[in-house]
């Protein structure tokens, strides 16, 4: 048996393809496309990477950007002031703060002056309520783009055992309540969990967002489970090489998995076409 690979780089392409229609359309209504202000700050290269990313995917949907980039010794005063001014733009429908930030500043109060309804990452607490009530709102765009992957492959959650390792405000959490609104079965475990592998092996679902390259081996996976392995981390391999791998040994796993996303080419290019499909959400909302 190999498993079936749940293709999130082909999947974001049809909906960018989509995306882009609307957009095509909707601007000549409404007199102006959607717009989407990323902010970044400091020289970290794996967050210009994920950057340029964002701002040549709006260019291919048709989304106007207003990113800015700060020094890495920016003010919080003068990152909060930029977010107000970017709150009253009418041009911008939504706003992302690139995170980690450096040590100096507050990412939490910065994600607070976000106005709600451009929230394009789904992480002001108005929106982390509104998805705990189950009420309609603003999705973190890695979560969100999770469901989109296993609705797009009709996989049945309800009922069905969810294991989410990893319970993060940006992923796991969110992850894990998005699968409890679809009704599965939800055990999140972290760090501190006893038995990690009995608890993912109960999965019929198994979500990994930790971080670490290798966690989850064979012995951690039902015969026939669903594996979505959300960590991106970059390893230097025996020749030297670097490149990027998930959570999960994907070799090993592929044998016993009923479904598996690749890394790359599964969640991490579903979260940029999230963070389209939230923006041009946003637009959506104000206009109609
Ligand atoms: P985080 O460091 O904030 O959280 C990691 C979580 O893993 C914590 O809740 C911790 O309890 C848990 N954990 C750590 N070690 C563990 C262990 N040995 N066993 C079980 N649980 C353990 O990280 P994050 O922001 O949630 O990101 C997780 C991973 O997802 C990272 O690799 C990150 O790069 C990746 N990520 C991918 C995307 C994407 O688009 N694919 C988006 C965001 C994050």
């Amino acid at each position: 048996m190999t498993a079936q690979l749940l293709d999130g780089k082909a999947l974001a392409q049809r909906m960018q393809a989509e995306l882009a229609q609307q957009v095509q359309t909707l601007q000549v209504r409404y007199q102006r496309p959607p717009g989407l202000a990323v902010l970044m700050v400091g020289d970290n290269p794996a967050s210009a990477a994920y950057v340029r990313n964002k701002e040549r995917a709006c260019t291919t949907v048709g989304i106007a950007s207003y990113g800015k980039h700060f020094p890495a010794d920016v003010t919080q005063a003068e990152l909060e002031q930029t977010i107000q001014a970017l709150n009253r733009d009418d041009r911008v429908d939504g706003i992302l703060v690139q995170l980690p930030l450096p040590d100096h500043l507050d990412s939490v109060a910065l994600l607070n002056q976000i106005d709600p309804d451009k929230d394009a990452d789904g992480l002001h607490p108005l929106n982390l309520g509104r998805l705990v009530r189950g009420e309609p709102g603003l999705r973190s765009c890695t979560p969100a783009g999770v469901m989109r992957l296993l609705e797009a492959y009709q996989i049945d959650l309800k009922g069905k055992q969810a294991v989410v390792i990893g319970r993060s405000i940006l992923v796991g959490k969110p992850i894990a309540l998005l699968l409890l609104e679809a009704d599965a079965t939800v055990t999140i475990a972290h760090s501190r969990s006893h038995d990690l592998s009995t608890i993912a092996r109960s999965a019929d679902i198994l979500i990994a967002a930790v971080g670490r390259p290798g966690l989850i081996t064979p012995e951690m996976v039902k015969p026939g489970a669903v594996v979505v392995d959300v960590g991106i981390n970059r390893i230097t391999d025996e020749t030297g090489k670097s490149r990027l791998v998930g959570d999960v040994d994907f070799e090993a796993v592929l044998p016993v998995a009923g479904y598996l996303t690749p890394v790359p080419g599964g969640v991490g290019a579903m979260t940029v076409t999230m963070l389209l499909h939230n923006t041009v959400w946003s637009y959506r909302q104000k206009f109609e």
